[in-house]
């Protein structure tokens, strides 16, 4: 729930969600709906209480109540831990103290983020292997998107605890899923190989933990080698707002080889002890399911499979579920084995069949009464992602009111994105993201997995958005659909034509940039009159360049321009002309302008240059 969240400042802070009702932003503000629509309404834009208003206006409009806004995910995100530069004592395994455990205790959720090359791959690798391989179910691991470990509890010999992880490395999986307003980490491992120090993923990778609020735990890996210098590490973390315990702080750090399979045992531990003291990781079996989409995609044989992490109660097969504009029924869940399990707890990652589409990234799954209500939620989501849109138009119409207000308009072009794997729709969506223009940019409607369906068509229609398609196509009825629609579809198989081609969509939308070219020359020698020509012809003589039809003039008498316009007729002897060059005589009549003799005109056309990006 939005809260105010600090009151000292000359101007009060207020979290908004990313989208929001004029009535609910009322709320936070702690003013009268009605002051906010008469705000509005001295703006020239009459809304309604339940008009969404996009985070542009929210943060305008707040300026003038005295506050100023933090746009938060319109998702509440789960409890984090307090951030890490709060340092606390120095604590040892010894000395830990048990957090709440117990019933509603659950395994904690671990992204492993570093720089690139520094080992993140190996190391989920080397966990993986090392505790699941061996572990009693043995055999073939699956890759799911996540995956979870037994590790010995220290507490308590001869026991076993879970531990989650996220198995795809990098920070687009952390960002991705923040972005739509799911936080299912609840610990950051941060891997910094000791023969190269801190590098800039390393940073970016803190940061992301910090603005997060999750707690840190550093791997210094790649011990094994010659160059390794932990120390110089330890040193260069201090610079970044991570103080190791070494040098006082409350960061964890522990010497690993991921390649060697050394100091994983320790690691372990470690994130469980932080888990314990900092994050104390809560959920409640018995709540209503709940759970977030890690990856979705669409099987050949199975259909839509989405791997789930289960945050609250427990899914059970059959359950009816609705996970962002998807829903349907849990046919069968795997787990990280490859293994049917006909329940998932708290922290638990599960592939799931049975859902009509594939959700995204991020998208929250919850259950539904039955099949029928997950349906109705899902076309709410639907609906309310439309009116979102419609929000956004409207913002355009308030943002016109601002324009002054503003440097520069940027142009948006609306894309919705079909591909095969969510791998390849993240990476094309970062890929479109970062084409940095200072006038146009890539708006996503939508980024899904699976084939163009007709309800791409109707939500581009509404949009008016482009459907790009990579190794995904729509069918014949969806095509025609389109066609109907006026919408258009591209499909391709290789990023960089995709990419080229939007670009070339952007540059579509970009003001062209109109300029004079000149033709050429000519001296009016004579005027008369001609049946049926609007006006006087100028009897001219071409002195260079050429004359062109449609042309415009610019007529100078001694020096001072008289008139300008364009040539309506040309005429070469008797006949029309085309175009006439230099050293002829020819008719010419500008509609408005009345020759003299001795007139010179300027020959020139306007010339649109498409602009690229
Ligand atoms: P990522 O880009 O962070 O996922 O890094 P990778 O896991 O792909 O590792 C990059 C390279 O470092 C690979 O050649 C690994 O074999 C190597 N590597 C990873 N961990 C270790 C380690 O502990 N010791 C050594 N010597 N090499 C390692």
């Amino acid at each position: 729930m939005p809260a105010e969240t600090n009151t000292s400042a000359a101007l009060r802070i207020v979290d908004v969600p990313s989208v929001v009702s004029l009535k609910d932003f009322a709320e936070i503000l702690q003013v009268p709906a009605a002051d906010i629509q008469r705000k509005l309404m001295s703006l020239g834009v009459l809304a309604s209480l339940n008009q969404k208003l996009s985070p542009e206006v929210v943060t305008k409009l707040a300026k003038g109540f005295g506050c100023q806004v933090k746009i938060t995910a319109n998702v509440a995100a789960p409890v984090v831990a307090a951030p890490v530069p709060v340092v606390k004592p120095t604590v040892t395994h010894k000395t830990r103290v048990k957090g709440a455990g117990g019933p509603l205790g659950r395994p904690p959720v671990v992204t492993i983020l570093g720089h690139v090359d520094h080992g993140k791959t190996t190391l989920l690798d080397a966990i993986r292997h090392a505790k699941v391989v061996d572990s009693e179910f043995g055999g073939i691991t699956q890759h799911i998107g996540a995956y979870q470990v037994d590790v010995a509890d220290p507490d308590h010999p001869g026991q076993k605890r879970k531990i989650t992880f996220l198995d795809t490395p990098g920070h687009e999986a952390f960002t991705a899923m923040r972005a739509r307003g799911a936080q299912v980490t609840d610990i950051a491992v941060v891997v910094v190989a000791a023969d190269d120090g801190i590098m800039p993923q390393t940073v970016e990778a803190i940061n992301h933990a910090h603005n997060a609020g999750v707690p840190i735990v550093v791997a210094l890996n790649k011990m094994d080698t010659e160059g390794a210098n932990p120390d110089r590490v330890l040193v260069q973390l201090t610079e970044h707002d991570v103080m190791p315990e070494k040098y006082g702080g409350n960061v964890q750090t522990v010497e690993i080889s991921a390649l060697k399979k050394q100091g994983l045992d320790e690691l372990l531990a470690t994130i469980l002890l932080v888990s314990d003291l900092e994050v104390e990781p809560k959920a409640d079996p018995e709540a209503p399911a709940q759970g977030v989409v890690v990856e979705a995609k669409i099987d050949r044989g199975r259909g839509v499979v989405a791997t789930v992490l289960i945050e609250q109660g427990t899914l059970r097969a059959g359950d009816a579920i609705v996970a962002g504009t998807a829903y349907g029924r849990v046919r069968a869940m795997l787990n990280d084995r490859g293994q049917k399990v006909e329940r998932a707890t708290p922290a638990t990652p599960v592939e799931i069949l049975g859902l009509n589409s594939p959700p995204a990234a991020g998208d929250r799954l919850e259950v539904a009464k039955n099949e029928k209500e997950a349906r109705q939620r899902a076309e709410a989501v639907f609906s309310e992602m439309r009116e979102t849109r419609l929000g956004a138009s409207q913002r355009e119409t308030l943002d016109d009111l601002y324009k002054t207000l503003r440097e520069g308009e940027v142009k948006q072009l609306n894309v919705i994105l079909k591909t095969d794997v969510q791998g390849s729709a993240e990476a094309i969506r970062e890929s479109l993201t970062k084409i940095d223009h200072p006038e146009v940019k890539v708006n996503f409607i939508d980024v899904g997995v699976g084939p163009i369906g007709d309800s791409d068509i109707t939500r581009a229609a509404a949009t008016d958005a482009l459907v790009v398609g990579f190794n995904v196509k729509a069918d014949s009825a969806t095509q025609k659909l389109a066609e109907t629609e006026h919408v258009t579809i591209r499909d391709y198989k290789i990023i960089y034509d995709l990419i080229d081609d939007v670009k070339l969509a952007m540059a579509e939308l970009l003001d062209p940039i109109f300029a004079e070219s000149e033709l050429g020359h000519v001296e009016v020698r004579m005027t008369f009159k001609l049946p049926g020509a609007r006006g006087i012809v100028a009897g001219s003589y071409v002195t260079d360049g050429k004359v062109v039809r449609g042309s415009s003039i610019r007529a100078k008498r001694g020096g001072k321009l008289v008139f300008e316009g364009k040539i309506e007729t040309l005429r070469r002897i008797k006949d029309d002309a085309r175009e006439v060059a230099a050293g002829y005589e020819c008719g010419i009549v500008v509609p408005g302008y009345t020759p003299e003799v001795g007139d010179i005109l300027d020959v020139y056309e306007i010339v649109r240059t498409v602009r690229t990006i």
